[in-house]
């Protein structure tokens, strides 16, 4: 089980919330804000499984009694993890909670119920879980999970100790991949930048075949560099079927033509984010002119944006590409980017 030291970045918080154990000052609800895949939940469990240890070792889980092995392998009796029952967290769902609250812990400790997506709660949940947050049972730790806080009724917040959860800097997370996670250290920076800060993002593409799709992206802007329309349109379809996958392949576009961008103005190998790519990048500079590097690294930006608003993805990825396409021409130096706003 991961304990809360162990817990990379948000130091104040885990400050806090070890301060809280240790002085015996826990409070009776929580809310964990922040982006998804910022930590939030990592750390509810680490704390949820100090809050249950029987041998707690300064303030922090032992890991080793029996209330930690049990947590350990998810069957706590204690532990309730609540989530959305398809779209949302119904009132039956709380109401079950609140039963199991009612009564004395099963191993005479405390119980902790996490909640993950809680502005997922419908208004009945939200208020039923009000009405328990008002009079807390003894014993009973309430920690909300949210990357909308403004979702949440202010009632609901008010009862909240509120900790807010941010990204991770970058060279704080591309360290924390390659010392905690044994990432090379290219790939460490890679991720770090592709995911934004995001430790829970990062891991997911490590998760993933990176290699494969950073080839891929690679091999999109030499074919773009030299494709005409048709090439252009046909290779916006082929990536409109897979939102994830299009969304994953525009951060990485974006973070090769920074790549481009970077060398060309300064040179310099160590502040690249593909530095194992360094000959294709030489190469690949000597296309652009900086300021279509600028707008190209915008315009992905902006296509980004658009497909995360849901607008329609092969009309946003035709356009876009189209715009790509022809690099080498130098005639379209002004993307005139505004008209796409
Ligand atoms: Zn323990």
């Amino acid at each position: 089980m991961r304990l809360l030291r162990e817990i990379a970045g948000h130091e104040q918080i885990i400050r806090a919330l070890l301060n809280a154990l240790l002085h015996d000052r826990v409070g009776h609800a929580y809310l964990f804000a922040g982006p998804e895949g910022v930590g939030k939940a990592t750390t509810a469990l680490a704390f949820a499984g100090a809050l249950l240890c029987e041998g707690a070792d300064r303030g922090d889980a032992c890991g080793r009694c029996r209330a930690c092995r049990q947590f350990e392998h998810a069957n706590h009796p204690d532990f309730h993890w609540v989530r959305p029952a398809g779209s949302s967290i119904k009132i039956e769902q709380i109401r079950g909670i609140q039963r199991k609250v009612m009564f004395r812990s099963y191993q005479g400790g405390r119980k902790v119920i996490i909640i993950e997506q809680a502005e997922a709660m419908t208004a009945e949940a939200a208020n039923c879980l009000l009405k328990t947050l008002e009079e807390p049972p003894d014993e009973t730790v309430f920690v909300l999970l949210t990357a909308l806080p403004q979702a949440l009724p202010a009632t609901v917040l008010s009862r909240c100790q509120q900790y807010i959860f941010k990204l991770i800097p970058f060279h704080e997370l591309a360290s924390l991949l390659n010392k905690q996670h044994g990432l090379a250290r290219e790939e460490a920076r890679l991720l770090a930048a592709l995911s934004g800060g995001s430790p829970g993002k990062a891991l997911a593409y490590v998760s993933g075949s990176f290699q494969k799709r950073r080839d891929a992206a690679v091999r999109l802007t030499v074919l773009l560099q030299e494709a005409g329309a048709l090439e252009a349109l046909a290779e916006a379809e082929r990536m409109s079927k897979n939102r994830d996958e299009a969304l994953g392949l525009l951060e990485m576009l974006a973070c090769w033509y920074r790549d481009l961008l970077i060398w060309q103005e300064t040179g310099e190998a160590g502040l690249l984010f593909n530095p194992d790519q360094i000959n294709a990048l030489k190469k690949g500079a000597g296309y652009f002119e900086t300021g279509r590097l600028v707008g190209i690294i915008e315009i992905i930006a902006k296509a980004k944006n658009k497909i995360l608003a849901n607008a329609n993805m092969r009309l946003v990825l035709e356009v876009l590409f189209l715009r790509l396409a022809g690099g080498m021409s130098g005639t379209q130096t002004d993307l005139e980017v505004n008209q796409w706003d």
